[in-house]
């Protein structure tokens, strides 16, 4: 069975390759990914799948679905969003996250499944979620019940090592704005209100609460409006902060406290405070045990056989609010070859569709179709 599911891959390897290849050739911004999103959804076409497409109104995220039996619904997590800022002059799209690999890993796994249908005995769904990087999409799409039907979820990521445990921080991004009174800053500056003050002082408040949080605990900003000219009293300005933790509860808990450092400096100027969310909050990653040792073992019948332990630093995921409404399973697969290089640093552009990048695809995808073959044999694993 094994060899009969690895020559299956190892046929349509070409044509996976060629997806990682046209994504990391055609760059876009999170929410912009027409070209990739239209890319695979015409292809997915072509292998049978049922398409929606745009999806959760989103329309840059698409479902694709065939079903192959009354087995487990398995969905297989495509993302394709680049980032902004590279090349030469820093002006340049470029996939140094690799989401390229990640499209063609699931969008693999998903076609492999369906030339698999003597084998695999569930429902196949594909599920393209846009904008990883920015607003992570996948928060909409499982408030608008994405998830609600489907039984396991999986995800890969390339990275600097291989790794089964993968920690993704529950993230909130909040925005402080601060409206005072405009006034002469020299002749009349006793009847002005500084809305700047009040921003650094939210700034200085943070910067003291950092002592007393836990070591998982992370919080970074910049001031986005700090007036309009150095004459005049600041009547608006804002920062943007992000808080992370390693669970959601504790995170809860934190994201208080700086909202309270933005209340103190609102009364301590009388500039008044307000604040949004201006990006999803992130939940943290809950990685399906039962899921994990069956993708372990499953890799290392493809090749994959080494594994390191996180070394505790970390950012933070969209796939992690799907681990909170459905079984989920997410790790990272070295393609570096032991360089030091990490994603999001240009360096990362050499190794996202490098020929490492595909012999690492080939032996992901093999180990995630033998996990779905299994999981929709044995729904028991799921429990
Ligand atoms: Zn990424």
């Amino acid at each position: 069975m094994e060899k009969l599911i690895f020559n299956t891959v190892e046929k349509l390897l070409p044509e996976f390759e060629e997806v990682s290849t046209f994504i990391f050739e055609h760059p876009e911004l999170g929410d912009e990914e027409y070209i990739s999103s239209k890319y695979l959804v015409d292809k997915i076409k072509e292998h049978g799948f049922e398409v929606q497409y745009p999806y959760c109104g989103i329309e840059t995220a698409f479902r694709a679905e065939l079903k192959c039996g009354d087995g487990a619904k398995i969905a297989f997590l495509a993302e394709y969003d680049a980032l902004p800022g590279y090349g030469e002059n820093h002006d340049k799209n470029g996939h140094a996250c690799g989401h390229n690999w990640i499209a063609a890993l699931t969008y693999g796994a998903c076609v492999s499944l369906s030339k698999l249908k003597d084998l695999f005995k569930g429902t196949i769904v594909f599920i393209g979620t846009p904008a990883e990087e920015t607003v992570g999409a996948k928060c909409d799409m499982v408030d608008r019940g994405a998830f609600n039907d489907i039984d396991a979820v999986f995800q890969m990521h390339l990275g600097g090592i291989n790794n089964l445990e993968p920690v993704a921080l529950a993230m909130d991004s909040i925005e402080f704005s601060f409206e005072g009174v405009a006034a002469h800053a020299a002749a009349y500056p006793h009847l002005g209100v500084n809305a700047l003050d009040a921003v650094q002082l939210t700034y200085a408040g943070i910067n003291a609460l950092r002592q007393h949080i836990t070591p998982d605990a992370r919080i970074h900003g910049i001031i986005t409006n700090g007036g309009q000219a150095a004459n005049i009293v600041p009547h608006k300005a804002q920062c943007r902060i992000t808080i992370r933790a390693q669970k959601r509860e504790y995170l809860d808990t934190l994201t208080q406290k700086v909202i309270n450092c933005a209340r103190g400096a609102e009364l301590m100027t009388g500039a008044k405070l307000s604040y949004r969310n201006f990006e999803n909050s992130f939940d943290d990653l809950v990685n399906n045990q039962n899921l994990r040792k069956l993708v372990e073992k499953n890799l290392i019948k493809a090749g994959i056989t080494e594994f390191t332990k996180p070394n505790g630093s970390s950012g933070s995921s969209d796939i992690g609010n799907v681990s909170h409404v459905c079984p989920t399973f997410y790790c990272e697969i070295d393609a570096t070859k032991g360089k030091e290089v990490f994603v999001h640093e240009e360096g990362f552009l050499e190794v996202a569709n490098s020929d490492e990048a595909h012999d690492k695809l080939q032996k992901s995808i093999k180990a995630l179709v033998l996990s779905a073959i299994e999981v929709a044999e044995n729904p028991e694993i799921l429990k």
